[in-house]
């Protein structure tokens, strides 16, 4: 049996950067988090271990004691930061730089008159955070039939920008629609690159691996775009979140196992993970 672990598994910058201001921050004063700091349960459960609290919404903040609120790398919209300030809380923003660039050019660009269109996910945090930029009509498109239902006039402008963990073939085929569609659109590339060659690598390694073990929290967007990647190249990939998921019995000596994993996926999970399928016994 061969394991081949992705170069690209585990946490990204932007995570990594979020991760290190909570634990900054614990200890100093109250703290809580804008919704869960990452989509991975092992994580937000140890930071509440430490006293982290989660908001997940902002009527919450009339019954809570003032304190600092770290806003996640997913980031959020201006409105809810302003209530939050408002309220006399602090804010520590551990928004991830690349999506920061978003709320800028969104802002920037609904200032000037433009109307939005972000491709992602209408539900996911940071495509809501995104929306909360601008000034204008916004327009999500998550498959390419969503193209069909937008309503646009000959005098439309429109700026795109993209979740920064959208497939990025979904994203490169939506673009070719609507630019065969002739609408006014300036689009700005925003898929990070973790994400682009982290899906590129799980491509690549799923052509090779017999099976694929995708390791990641099962609310985490990036993790499940991961899963059907490499599901589409590989038919025998296991979608895990801890190493206790793992089916051992589904291996075999012959086995090239591919192991990737998503963006809040902690480090020390990806090598209990190897450690277990290092021991099958066949
Ligand atoms: S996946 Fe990319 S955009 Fe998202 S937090 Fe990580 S580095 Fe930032």
């Amino acid at each position: 049996m061969e394991i081949i672990v992705a170069k690209t598994a585990g946490f990204c910058f932007g995570v990594d950067k979020a991760i290190q201001k909570v634990n900054k921050a614990i200890g100093k004063e109250i703290i809580y988090t804008y919704g869960p700091i990452i989509h991975n349960q092992q994580v937000v459960k140890t930071f509440e271990s430490k006293g982290v609290q989660v908001i997940n919404n902002l009527d919450e903040l009339d019954h809570l004691p003032l304190g600092t609120i770290i806003i996640r790398s997913h980031g959020a919209g201006k409105a809810d930061i302003d209530v939050m300030k408002s309220k006399g809380f602090k804010i520590i923003d551990a928004t991830c730089p690349y999506v920061k660039r978003i709320h800028k050019i969104v802002e920037e660009s609904s200032r000037q008159g433009n109307k939005i269109i972000i491709i992602g996910s209408p539900l996911h945090p940071e495509v809501v955070g995104i929306k909360g930029w601008s000034s204008q009509d916004v327009y999500i498109i998550d498959t390419i039939e969503d193209i069909d239902n937008l309503l646009i006039t000959q005098e439309d402008t429109f700026c795109l920008v993209t979740q920064t963990t959208f497939n990025f073939f979904m994203y490169k085929e939506i673009v070719n629609k609507l630019q065969k569609n002739e609408i006014h659109v300036m689009i700005y590339e925003t898929i990070c690159s973790a994400t682009e060659e982290r899906q590129l690598e799980a491509i690549d390694l799923s052509k090779v691996a017999t099976k694929m073990i995708v390791i990641g929290g099962k609310h985490s967007s990036n993790t499940q775009k991961l899963y059907h990647i490499c599901k589409s190249q590989c038919e025998d990939t296991f979608l895990i979140e801890t190493a206790e998921d793992l089916v051992l019995n589904v291996f075999d000596d012959n086995d090239i196992i591919g192991i990737t994993a998503g963006a809040s996926t902690p480090k020390n999970i990806i090598e209990e993970v190897i450690l277990n399928v290092r021991r099958t016994k066949f």
